[in-house]
């Protein structure tokens, strides 16, 4: 075991007497899977366009092929992509304590392949599409064969189909939202894994977990704002931390 990623006793303790754990994880934790953040996507035929610039509804409307293009060469790394061992140690961690929530930025679908429960999606999943106009989902059948370009919407003439993902500058889904501020009031230990805690809401979540009491474990191998206000910071990849504290967390548990 690495010790340098190991959890402090008294933060075992508590991870161990927790009745609910919430768990944030953000782009960075799907990296070893080989899907790169918006940071790292910048490469070949879109190294000249910044994420900010094709993931926005300005963007599908001025170009709805080159985003569809985008999203298209995006969902194919996703297919290709298996969850890693941080995901494998998350669905352990499920098990081993009384309730876990595990709230997503990422789009893949990854933690649920890897078979968590109750995943609870902030930015909605690249694997699904819907009407730009109506937002009703659109089912694969419809999209069949159109890598080139969105395919018209099945519900209104002027409506084509889009991922049902949250871009830059559009609003959250409200069930998500309202599941996921619960969780943070309600935990006693929070986890915020991979992600640079910059963008809100999302980055607020580990900020109300902390006003409720809850304990604050960061891993990421950059420093971030929240950095400072957490109990213990791993400056390591999600699976090789994660896999350390799970394995702590089971002989903590198997010892009682
Ligand atoms: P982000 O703002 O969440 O930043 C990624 C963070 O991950 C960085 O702080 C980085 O230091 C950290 N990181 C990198 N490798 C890591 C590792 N192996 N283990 C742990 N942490 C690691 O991500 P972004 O790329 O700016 O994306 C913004 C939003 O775009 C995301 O929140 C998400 O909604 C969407 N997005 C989703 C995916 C996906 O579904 N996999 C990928 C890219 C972007």
């Amino acid at each position: 075991m690495t010790v340098e990623f190991k959890l402090t006793e008294p933060l075992l303790e508590r991870l161990g007497q927790a009745r609910h754990v919430m768990v944030l994880t953000g782009a960075g934790m799907s990296a070893e899977s080989g899907i790169p953040t918006f940071r790292d996507a910048q490469t070949g035929l879109w190294a000249k366009f910044k994420p900010e610039e094709l993931a926005t509804p300005e963007a599908f409307e001025l170009n709805p092929a080159r985003v569809w293009q985008w999203y298209e060469e995006r969902r194919q790394q996703v297919a290709r992509a298996q969850p890693h061992a941080g995901h494998r140690a998350l669905v352990k961690m499920q098990r081993l304590v009384p309730s876990l929530s595990l709230i997503t930025q990422n789009v893949d679908g990854l933690h649920q392949l890897a078979g968590s429960q109750d995943v609870c999606e902030l930015h909605g999943n690249i694997h699904r599409s819907k009407c730009s106009v109506t937002h009703r989902p659109i089912s694969r059948e419809w999209l069949a064969d159109s890598p080139h370009g969105p395919p018209h919407s099945p519900y209104v003439r002027h409506g084509l189909a889009r991922p049902d993902v949250v871009w830059f500058g559009e609003v959250l889904p409200q069930e998500a939202v309202d599941t996921a501020m619960a969780a943070a009031a309600r935990c006693t230990f929070c986890f915020s894994i991979g992600t640079t805690s910059l963008v809100h809401p999302a980055a607020s979540l580990p900020l109300i977990a902390l006003e409720h009491g809850s304990a604050l474990v960061e891993i990421n191998p950059s420093e971030t704002p929240l950095s400072l206000q957490a109990d213990q910071c791993f400056r390591g990849t999600a699976s090789e931390v994660l896999t350390v504290i799970v394995s702590q967390l089971r002989d903590l548990k198997t010892n009682r």
